[in-house]
């Protein structure tokens, strides 16, 4: 039994230093660091596993061209593109708005993917309700605040998704809680991406809207700091799940 330990890795681009030469043009950060930083961040976004290998490759629009559900789905993915190639130079987020399994988490993960690894930027993913609840959580009955270890980071992320915006019971607290979280975000210019099943202007009457989940302020307020992407079509798991049939 060989018993000695394994060898460390060294690279062979800078030989552990962080910089490698360019011929003709001096030095410059090690990819190796940079490939360290970029698995650094996207481990500190917290994008859940079901979501960690989503991509803009791998979104495909369903449905025919050009019937109304591919060409919600192809917009969404040019809109998420569009975020990653212009930031840092864009000033509004993303609201994607529609029914389950369309791609919503999908594309807000790929967004969060794409601007880690293409422009080093931090983000962080929370579905709302898991933050909700962690804020609650950390709530200090003695001093009355949460604590700024759940908040912190989402305040200070320069891109934030959060996914299943609407979800909770709106209770008083959480609409007071989502403004907050929403408005700091907002009045320190930092770009957010939301994801919510509540449509603004719902087709089947009875259908809760977003007003009815958010409120009419936190709602105009969603407009003005993000791109509206409504995006139609059937569930995508639902459509897998058949395409596999079913076993006995
Ligand atoms: P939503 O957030 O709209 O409810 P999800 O993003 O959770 O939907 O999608 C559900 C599952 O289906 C995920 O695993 C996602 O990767 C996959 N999915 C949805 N739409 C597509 C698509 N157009 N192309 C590839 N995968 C998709």
């Amino acid at each position: 039994m060989n018993l000695s330990r394994p060898e460390p890795v060294v690279c062979e681009l800078c030989h552990g230093t962080g910089w490698e030469s360019v011929e003709g043009k001096g030095v410059r950060q090690c990819r190796c660091r940079l490939n360290e930083r970029r698995a650094q961040l996207l481990r500190a976004a917290h994008i859940p596993p079901r979501y960690e290998s989503c991509s803009f490759d791998n979104y495909h629009p369903q449905g025919t061209a050009p019937s109304a559900n591919f060409l919600s789905q192809a917009y969404a993915l040019r809109d998420s593109k569009h975020l990653v190639d212009e930031y840092p130079s864009i000033e509004i987020g993303l609201l994607f708005l529609g029914p389950c399994g369309v791609g919503k988490t999908h594309l807000a993960s790929a967004i969060i993917r794409a601007l880690v690894n293409q422009k080093g930027v931090s983000c962080l993913f929370y579905d709302f309700r898991d933050l909700l609840k962690e804020i609650q959580d950390s709530y200090n009955p003695v001093s009355q605040v949460s604590e700024l270890r759940v908040l912190g980071p989402v305040y200070d992320a320069d891109v934030l998704v959060l996914d299943e915006l609407g979800a909770s019971k709106p209770t008083e607290w959480v609409r007071d809680t989502m403004t907050q979280i929403i408005n700091t975000r907002y009045n320190h210019k930092k770009l957010t991406v939301f994801t919510s099943n509540y449509l603004d202007d719902p087709s089947t009457p009875g259908d809760e809207s977003l007003i009815d989940r958010v409120g009419m302020r936190l709602r105009s307020r969603l407009h003005e700091m993000c791109k509206m992407v409504v995006m139609q079509g059937d569930d995508y798991r639902l459509k897998i799940r058949g395409n596999r049939g079913h076993k006995f």
